[in-house]
């Protein structure tokens, strides 16, 4: 089956959105021969139009869709199911621009530049209220898609270099136009899509606390970890399809070993980072940081560097000196290990990811 990515836009304002839109995300991902690609940063934006009501929440989604027998036929099966899971969701005729519980915009649908017009007998009563969007049964690309920075942000976050057809600039060009117009207060982004929590996560502005990792936290330290190591990788390793799965095996296996030492950092009830310590394994007389992994939308937060001095400070118990190992590919966490006063020892060639050669690098630190 040809399959054709379409991105959808969401957006709700009515209920808890974030909730509602997470939930959207998996009604989408659901529809039949759909494969999802991607999933937008989480973003909270002032009303348009009408002003006066609850800010709203907005995100894009990538989707693999069927081309159907034509494009227009195609994007007209999608919209036909975009608009059946609004309902879905309880969105009910209000004023155009109003609030809503969940709103489904097909902003592109691959090349296809298409204006379909609805057969006259299908226009519907409400017609009368806004004869423009009554008429039009489906314009792709969305006619708005370049003069709003809620969809622009978050289509930016999945497409940057993407042209949509018809226009002379690329989706990132558009969104910082747009940006320089609206203000920079105009949008803010509050979370990342967390796929082992199926749903967006970012920062609560509350305290983060540090603490021992007990047996009961195994799978949403699995989760985490699994969620961390996704984004860490995205762009340097193939997909981790049974990654969760494993994961959760390893640290039920490991939270209840009294030897374990592992921390996590928690924000709110969410645990955003883990830490795990011990000997490292082909040369016991050193010590090892084994895990430090933290959630994307806490980067840059301080819980990591957190964890970094907590994992210094345990390790000079009962070590002279430390190694770890991390990807070669893996620029981020090389700098803050570099940061940390960690040397690169060497670059070995190891199995990774199901068996794959893979570079790694060996990184020492003395603690005392
Ligand atoms: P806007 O399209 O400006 O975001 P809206 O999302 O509030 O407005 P809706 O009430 O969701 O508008 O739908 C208005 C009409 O727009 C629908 O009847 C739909 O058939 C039509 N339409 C045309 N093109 C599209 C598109 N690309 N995506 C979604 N709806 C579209
Ligand atoms: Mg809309
Ligand atoms: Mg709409």
């Amino acid at each position: 089956m040809s399959r054709v990515r379409a991105y959808i836009g969401l957006g709700a304002n009515v209920g808890d959105a974030r909730r509602t839109l997470a939930d959207a995300v998996a009604a989408l991902s659901a529809l039949p021969g759909v494969r999802r690609r991607g999933v937008s940063r989480l973003y909270v934006t002032r009303p348009v139009g009408v002003e006066d009501q609850p800010d709203f929440h907005n995100a894009v989604v990538a989707l693999d869709v069927p081309a159907g027998p034509d494009l227009a036929t195609g994007a007209i099966e999608l919209l036909v199911a975009l608009k059946a899971i609004e309902r879905d969701f309880g969105r009910r005729r209000r004023e155009r621009w109003g609030p809503r519980e969940l709103d489904l915009d097909l902003l592109l649908f691959g090349r296809a530049r298409l204006a379909v017009e609805r057969p006259p007998a299908a226009i519907p009563a409400s017609a009368a209220l806004d004869p423009g969007a009554a008429a039009r049964l489906l314009e792709v690309p969305h006619p708005q898609l370049h003069d709003r920075l809620f969809v622009l942000a978050p289509l930016a976050d999945l497409a940057p270099r993407l042209v949509p057809p018809g226009w002379h600039e690329t989706v990132e060009s558009a969104r910082r136009r747009r940006e320089l117009k609206e203000g920079p207060g105009a949008i803010r982004a509050v979370g990342f899509w967390e796929e082992p929590y199926a749903t967006w996560l970012g920062p609560s502005g509350g305290p983060i606390e540090i603490r021992r990792a007990g047996p009961d936290d195994a799978d949403d330290v699995a989760r985490t970890h699994t969620g961390a190591a996704q984004a860490a990788y995205a762009r340097i390793a193939p997909p981790d399809r049974g990654g969760l799965d494993r994961r959760t095996k390893l640290w039920r296996e490991i939270l209840p070993d009294p030897s374990n030492r592992t921390w996590i950092a928690v924000d709110g009830d969410l645990i955003v980072g883990l830490l795990n310590i011990g000997s490292f394994r082909d040369h016991p007389e050193a010590g090892a940081v084994r895990t430090l992994y933290v959630l994307q939308g806490w980067w840059g937060s301080g819980a990591g560097q957190r964890l970094m001095d907590l994992a210094h400070a345990e390790l000079a118990r009962d070590f002279d000196h430390a190694l770890l190992t991390v990807l070669a590919a893996n620029a981020r966490a090389r700098r803050f290990y570099e940061r940390n006063g960690w040397e690169l020892v060497e670059t070995l060639v190891e199995p990774h990811f199901g068996g794959a050669l893979t570079e790694v690098c060996r990184y020492s630190r003395r603690l005392r």
